[in-house]
């Protein structure tokens, strides 16, 4: 049976792994079909896709957008975008903008609580351009002011801990459209992990394509809870493993193996949607 993780992050955002590393372990494991959703960033795309080609797996492009309605954060994961859609890279550029400043006041709350981390050593250590809470986690504790990666979040960078600093976040509306308009599908992440069901059917109204029943995080009733609304609302199915390499525990890559008819389904979903001529309004 084939199968697919069309969930996983790379060093182009918060994980550890390469491309190469990501790509090698799939292969290992047998995955037929695996999706790049580094966040706000669709940067390693180019690489893992010839990565995945030469090592005979397809590939598909995406990203993960961090998105609220009514207050509730959620993230939206955008699959087939266009990786040179001109709007998606300025609001990716935007958003990683708005992540570096996040960076600096979450280095600027420790300094005030007597912990001598600076902004830059986080940024040479994310390497990258959408450096998240993970980083400064890295930072912390390669700076030996923390012991684990896990001491850095309890007491500084959980949400409202002392170094917490709330996320900018655009609305999820705004979001379907903008993975919409550069031809993708817009799918609902981990809807298990942020308890966003209200606002499921707001999003399938705004178009939202699919939801992710399938993740590490979710028990078996929470997927089959999501695949039976899945259902009510014709959503596309997807899942993956969220693996971000060593920077949150161990890899988790092979937790979840999504089985490739769904891939099936989302690609007719975007054939059949860009082959049909666009619609005035
Ligand atoms: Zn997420
Ligand atoms: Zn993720």
């Amino acid at each position: 049976m084939k199968f697919a993780d069309l969930h996983l992050h790379t060093h182009f955002s918060d994980g550890t792994f390469s491309p190469e590393e990501l790509a090698g372990h799939a292969q290992r494991l047998g995955f037929a079909a695996l999706a790049l959703t580094d966040h706000d960033s669709v940067e390693g795309c180019t690489r893992m896709a010839e990565i995945c080609g030469a090592a005979g797996i397809e590939f598909i492009t995406g990203t993960e957008l961090t998105a609220e309605h009514n207050d509730t954060e959620l993230h939206l994961l955008g699959y087939f975008v266009d990786t040179q859609d001109e709007k998606l890279l300025a609001d990716l550029a935007r958003f990683q903008a708005v992540r570096q400043s996040r960076i600096r006041e979450m280095t600027a709350r420790l300094n005030e609580l007597n912990v001598p981390l600076e902004a830059e050593a986080v940024f040479a250590l994310a390497n990258c351009k959408s450096p998240g809470r993970p980083h400064v986690a890295r930072a912390l504790v390669k700076a030996g002011l923390c012991r684990s990666l896990d001491e850095a979040f309890e007491r500084f960078l959980k949400k409202n801990r002392p170094a917490w600093v709330p996320k900018a976040r655009m609305s999820a509306l705004e979001g379907v459209e903008l993975i919409h308009q550069a031809g993708g599908l817009a799918v609902m992440a981990h809807p298990g992990l942020n308890r966003t069901d209200d606002v499921i059917p707001v999003l399938v109204d705004a178009g939202l394509d699919g939801i992710e029943c399938f993740h590490t995080k979710h028990s078996t009733a929470t997927s089959a809870r999501y695949l039976e609304i899945a259902g009510k609302f014709h959503l596309l199915v997807t899942g993956g493993s969220d693996c971000h390499g060593f920077s949150k525990g161990k890899p988790l890559i092979g937790t979840v193996k999504l089985p490739y008819e769904h891939v099936e389904k989302l690609k007719s979903r975007v054939a059949s949607r860009r082959s049909k001529p666009e619609i005035p309004h």
